[in-house]
């Protein structure tokens, strides 16, 4: 009820702010928090001092530092998880700058209840689902892989990273090839295969932030689910769910890049930017053309974006003076994809 003056123009695509609180360490250097977060009105305010007029920002809805991990988990990921066991795709995404809390929200702290994230809540959910449910067989599988530079990486791969290819089939679209998957049983399970894939996870030391990952991470959890139904035959329905925790979106300026780092920034660059021209194009619904084939993050994605689908996109901003250039670059990133 609380979010009924906000107008939703998609209910397939969402886009939603969340923002950190200040950390430690920018208390401590005293650094001014320069955004408010107005929940009732699904606006975020940026503004350098009080005098100052603030630039508004108005999305589906926005979450400010005080937010809990299961609040944004039942109102933003949970609708997505009920889709996928009726055998609809959909795809969840962590976007913004490094350091803003794009891992925080997706895996968050696994070993704690109240600070896990979305990833290790979805697992959860999934299997509370399947077990209550004794009418119907289901069959869970999932696969964990990065993207790096245009590169697609297995990080399931028993034998260590392998590049991979994006293939297409008639019929059945896009898939990669030899891709490992896993079949599960329990959340337990899942864990233990996200955990084996963070270990291989690629991280660069930018000037920013010793761990900030410079590859998009996807971790897809298949389900299949069989009845039988009136006619005696057995129905199937397939639903599939990403989770996506991307590269961080800040500019290679800042980060002093140079040779390796450049030419990952390049692409990373490439990706976010086509993500947001399919995103766009989605919600517009009257554009006939999505680029999807212009990066491999949306290629890749093609099937679980768009159509039946459902997707959200979490896109994490920090509130310290010192990063409201970067701010402002995620809102109005973000306000583009609406
Ligand atoms: P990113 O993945 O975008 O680079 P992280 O998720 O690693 O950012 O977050 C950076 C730091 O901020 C981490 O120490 C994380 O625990 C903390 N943090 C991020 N979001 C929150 C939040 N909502 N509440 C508390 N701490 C947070
Ligand atoms: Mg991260």
């Amino acid at each position: 009820l609380k979010k009924m003056g906000i107008q939703k123009k998609s209910e397939t695509v969402r886009v939603v702010i969340r923002c950190r609180p200040l950390s430690k360490k920018e208390v401590a250097e005293g650094r001014e928090k320069v955004v408010n977060m107005d929940y009732a009105n699904g606006e975020v305010l940026v503004q350098k001092s009080v005098e100052e007029v603030p630039k508004r920002f108005t999305f589906d809805c926005v979450y400010d530092e005080n937010t809990k991990q299961k609040d944004i988990f039942d109102e933003t990921a949970f609708p997505i998880i009920e889709n996928i066991l009726e055998g609809y795709n959909g795809t969840i995404f962590a976007y913004g700058q490094t350091g803003t809390g794009k891992t925080h929200t997706m895996a968050g702290i696994l070993d704690s209840d109240e600070h896990k994230g979305i990833t290790p809540r979805a697992f959860e959910t999934i299997f509370n689902s399947i077990n209550i449910d004794e009418t119907k067989q289901y069959l869970v599988r999932a696969s964990y892989l990065e993207i790096y530079k245009e590169q697609v990486l297995d990080l399931l791969n028993k034998g260590g990273v392998q590049k991979l290819e994006l293939k297409e089939k008639p019929g059945s679209g896009v898939y990669v090839k030899d891709l490992s998957t896993a079949l599960v049983e329990n959340p337990a399970k899942l864990m233990e295969i996200m955990v084996r894939g963070n270990k291989n996870r690629h991280v660069g030391q930018t000037k920013m932030n010793h761990e900030s990952s410079r590859s998009h991470s996807i971790f897809t959890v298949t389900i299949e689910c069989a009845e039988v139904g009136a006619d005696g035959k057995a129905h199937i329905k397939v639903g599939k769910l990403n989770m996506v925790d991307l590269a961080g979106s800040e500019k290679q300026s800042k980060t002093q890049a140079e040779g390796v780092r450049l030419e990952e920034a390049i692409k990373i660059n490439l990706s976010l930017t086509t993500l947001c021209h399919v995103i766009s194009s989605l919600v517009d619904g009257k554009s006939n053309y999505v680029p999807y084939r212009d990066s491999k993050l949306t290629r890749l994605l093609q099937d679980s974006l768009g159509g039946n689908t459902k997707t959200v996109m979490v896109a994490n901003i920090g509130p310290a003076d010192y990063n409201m250039d970067e701010t402002l670059s995620t809102l109005r990133y973000a306000s583009r994809a609406k």
